[in-house]
């Protein structure tokens, strides 16, 4: 099969492209539609469609059995859950969190009437350190919103103690590590609470949705409280209410999702492999492995891009790939501290953000995922492999 990718002329060749469709990168492990049906029924039988119904109650109790955390809180996405974390804490001051992340996790932390400080993150794990943490904490500091990258984990020992030493609160954006353990130990209890989310690009997928995990009862009750269950909410006092209930339908694709965990992750780590050995003779081309975890629900493929060993830049591959139909993604781009409209919301460090400047210039996202075939992985290395040696070739020429 690569015989035959290897004679072919791609868009970059002046051929067709090497998709017909657009392969787009993201998880979208949906359950089988007749399962879906079968769960549905269930829902119009007992016309109970949401308020923390039955399938929410029991995809709750699964969860906090698969992640061996004491509450899970289901939520109608990781955004809203992250701004309940910070209204739960009931935190005042500012909140440290990485530069180099979602722009949902700094944005949660303006929503919730605080302001965001940003970090930068470590060049080899892309995680804020207590060394980054230590260049912008302030008297005003008051917590720290560590996210757990790529399928990896923080230092969350590291993190843990140094937050112990300043006395800062730490809570986690664990979105991408649903699945991912540390030191074997299931991520989802660490900090006073994590936020994951199901979002259908995730791992874990009820289309939209997420939920906060925690150990610490008050706290849960707090969350629950913030929710708005109706019925059943707990007694709890909190300063705000609002809507973040998790519909039947979303909680019943996300127990689907569940039980499907194990044989998808299994579908991505043979992607990865695969990748890997593929891409590994690439000038230019590394792949990154997941880091800080001892196990990962490899649900990222990121590239690091060396322009002038690959032949061209990051920026002008990604051109040519999506000419190709292979929607690769920088991510994150640009970083949060080049967002002009929420960084009316942050004082930015003096230092500036060197690494994530450099990541967001070298980092390119490749599909992985239910969509994505052995063939299509190997199509995709074809066609990289193709675009470099055909930029490196024409430099020698003019050389
Ligand atoms: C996906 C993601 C989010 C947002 O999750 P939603 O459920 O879409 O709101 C937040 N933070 C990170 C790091 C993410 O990857």
């Amino acid at each position: 099969m690569t015989h035959d990718h290897q004679s072919r002329r791609f868009a970059f060749q002046g051929g067709p492209s090497a998709f017909e469709e657009p392969l787009p990168v993201g998880q979208f492990y949906f359950p089988e539609l007749g399962e879906y049906r079968a769960s549905m029924e269930g829902i119009f039988d007992r016309e109970y469609y949401t308020n923390h119904g039955p399938i929410a109650q029991e995809l709750e109790l699964h969860l906090a059995d698969f992640l061996d955390v004491r509450h899970v809180i289901v939520l109608s996405n990781a955004t809203i859950g992250l701004t309940i974390a910070a209204l739960a804490l009931e935190l005042e001051g500012t909140v440290v969190t990485p530069a180099f992340t979602f722009a949902a996790t700094p944005q949660s932390i303006v929503w919730a009437g605080l302001r965001p400080v940003l970090a930068d993150v470590d060049p080899v794990t892309h995680h804020i350190t207590p060394a980054t943490i230590d260049r912008v904490i302030t008297a005003e500091t008051q917590a720290i919103l560590a996210v757990n990258l790529w399928g990896g984990a923080s230092d969350i020992e590291a993190l843990t103690s140094y937050a112990a030493v300043h006395n800062l609160r730490l809570y986690f954006d664990s979105a991408q590590a649903f699945g991912c353990a540390y030191n074997n130990t299931p991520v989802g209890r660490f900090g006073e609470l994590e936020v994951f989310s199901f979002h259908a690009t995730k791992i874990l997928n009820a289309t939209e949705g997420g939920c906060i995990t925690t150990n610490n009862d008050q706290l849960a009750a707090k969350v629950r409280a913030i929710r708005s269950s109706y019925g059943i909410d707990t007694p709890a006092s909190v300063p705000l209410k609002t809507n973040a209930r998790l519909s039947e339908a979303q909680a019943a694709i996300a127990l689907m999702s569940l039980a499907s965990f194990h044989a998808n992750r299994r579908s991505n780590v043979n992607l990865h492999v695969l990748y890997r050995e593929l891409l590994r003779e690439i000038p230019g081309v590394t792949v990154l492995k997941p880091s800080g975890v001892t196990d990962s629900n490899f649900q990222y493929l990121i590239l690091s891009i060396d322009s002038s060993e690959f032949g061209c830049t990051r920026d002008r591959l990604l051109t040519l790939l999506h000419n190709e139909n292979i929607i690769a993604r920088r991510y994150f781009y640009p970083g949060i501290h080049r967002v002009m409209p929420i960084m009316q919301h942050i004082t930015p460090a003096e230092a500036g953000y060197p690494v994530t400047e450099a990541l967001s210039d070298q980092l390119l996202q490749l599909p992985i995922g239910a969509r994505v075939t052995a063939d299509d992985a190997a199509l995709i290395a074809t066609v990289i492999a193709g675009i470099g040696h055909a930029h490196r070739g024409s430099e020698m020429e003019f050389a």
